[in-house]
């Protein structure tokens, strides 16, 4: 699968351009549907996990539609009495729901006959999913990308060629006092590492600073951001292409993950797009 670049002037010594994965649906998060692969080549039922307004859902919903596959999705928390945008379209592609309190969530679940896919798509299918993204990438020495589970990191990982190196940045506030275990937890290679700072206060939240810079990025670049996940990552690409983190004449590729659903859960007009 092949996907549009938009590229990026943002000054300084290297190229930078955008992996539109965003394009490949306007739905469907471009890595989720990468990660779904080898999952859904099973055959099986699928049964899988999380909130309400998860991007994962959404893809395998649509993903399993496609392919004939029938698919439950575990939801954390009680049924609410208005279903979220992103849980609507999860019905409307087929998919059946079931509302478990967040203890329960937890637990251990036995689906026996089903592929049970973990919350975000993770797991060794998942990485091997992942890394069939860069088969349709332009040259780069770095591609830089957002991290909820790791799992997209892993399999672009495993597809570098020599030379190349990934960087991810973490849209979870991990404490510093906790980076390197977290860090060495994922497994990377050697050519790839994490930046953390990030995160605007933790996962699913956003500052006002945040939602400004998604906003400037989408009148410069035309290029539209999710909160949770892309806006944090282009936010460190700028910051870290402006502090000189990228060699001089390095070819930097921002990995767009898609996820702009999830925008549907801010206020209606705080952006601008
Ligand atoms: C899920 C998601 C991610 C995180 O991917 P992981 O493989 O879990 O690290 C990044 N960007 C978007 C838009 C997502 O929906």
């Amino acid at each position: 699968m092949t996907f549009p670049t938009t590229p990026l002037d943002l000054g300084g010594d290297c190229s930078c351009s955008v992996a539109r994965l965003d394009l490949l649906h306007p739905v469907v998060s471009g890595n989720k549907w990468f990660k779904l692969t080898y999952y859904l080549s099973l055959g099986l039922p699928v049964v899988t996990f999380g909130g309400p307004y998860s991007n994962h859902l959404v893809a395998t919903a649509y993903a399993c539609r496609e392919k004939g596959i029938p698919c439950t999705g575990i939801v954390r928390g009680e049924e609410p009495a208005v279903l979220s945008p992103s849980l609507l379209d999860c019905l409307a592609y087929g998919m059946t729901l079931r509302f478990v309190s967040r203890a329960a969530y937890r637990g251990d679940f036995d689906f026996p006959g089903c592929t049970v896919i973990p919350e975000g798509g993770a797991g060794p299918l998942g990485v091997r999913g992942a890394s069939l993204i860069l088969a349709g990438a332009p040259p780069f020495t770095h591609v830089v990308c957002a991290v909820g589970t790791g799992t997209t990191l892993l399999g672009l990982d495993a597809a570098l060629s020599p030379g190349q190196s990934a960087i991810g940045i973490p849209v979870i506030a991990v404490p510093s006092a906790d980076r390197s275990s977290f860090d060495a937890s994922l497994g990377l290679s050697v050519a790839s590492s994490l930046v953390h700072g990030y995160a605007f206060g933790g996962y699913a939240r956003h500052t006002p600073e945040l939602i400004r810079f998604m906003n400037e990025f989408h009148a410069l670049y035309g290029v539209p951001l999710d909160f949770v996940y892309t806006a944090k990552a282009a936010f460190a690409l700028v910051d870290l292409v402006l502090s000189g983190f990228f060699p001089a004449g390095s070819r930097v590729l921002f990995l767009h993950t898609g996820g702009l659903q999830g925008n549907r859960s801010l206020p209606p007009l705080a952006l601008s797009f």
